[in-house]
């Protein structure tokens, strides 16, 4: 699948979104119904749809979004009392975009359950 999703417009900037960090090779924003205080998507620029479809030669931007997200958790003062990062892969975990991101989410207790 190499359909451009509404997050490449964000990425490229033709479309509003509040990011909140942007390189060469990873863009984070915040989600547009946020399901805890912080909730923000880091997402790679270039299109991979899903963790299906990372390959060998992807690991540098797999690896530069955990630490972009370890960043932004600091940035965003959550590191110290903890945060979770989500990665839904298709049907069964309710993926709905296919552009590959990580929920970044925390600002309070999150509870045993994952997101919804
Ligand atoms: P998924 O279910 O694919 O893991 O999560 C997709 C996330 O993208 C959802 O949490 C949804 O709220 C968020 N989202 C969908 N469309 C937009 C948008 O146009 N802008 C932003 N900032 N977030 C979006």
């Amino acid at each position: 699948m190499k359909t451009e999703t509404i997050f490449s417009k964000i990425i490229r900037r033709e479309i509003y979104s509040d990011i909140v960090y942007q390189d060469d090779l990873v863009t984070a924003f915040r989600d547009i119904k946020p399901k805890a205080p912080v909730h923000i998507l880091i997402v790679p620029n270039i299109l991979i749809a899903s963790i299906n479809h990372v390959k060998h030669e992807h690991k540098q931007i797999l690896g530069h979004m955990i630490t972009t997200a370890a960043k932004i958790a600091k940035h965003e003062g959550i590191a110290n009392n903890g945060y979770r990062l989500i990665i839904n892969c298709n049907q069964h975990a309710g993926q709905e975009i296919f552009h590959l991101h990580i929920h970044l989410v925390g600002g309070h207790n999150l509870g045993p359950i994952l997101i919804e």
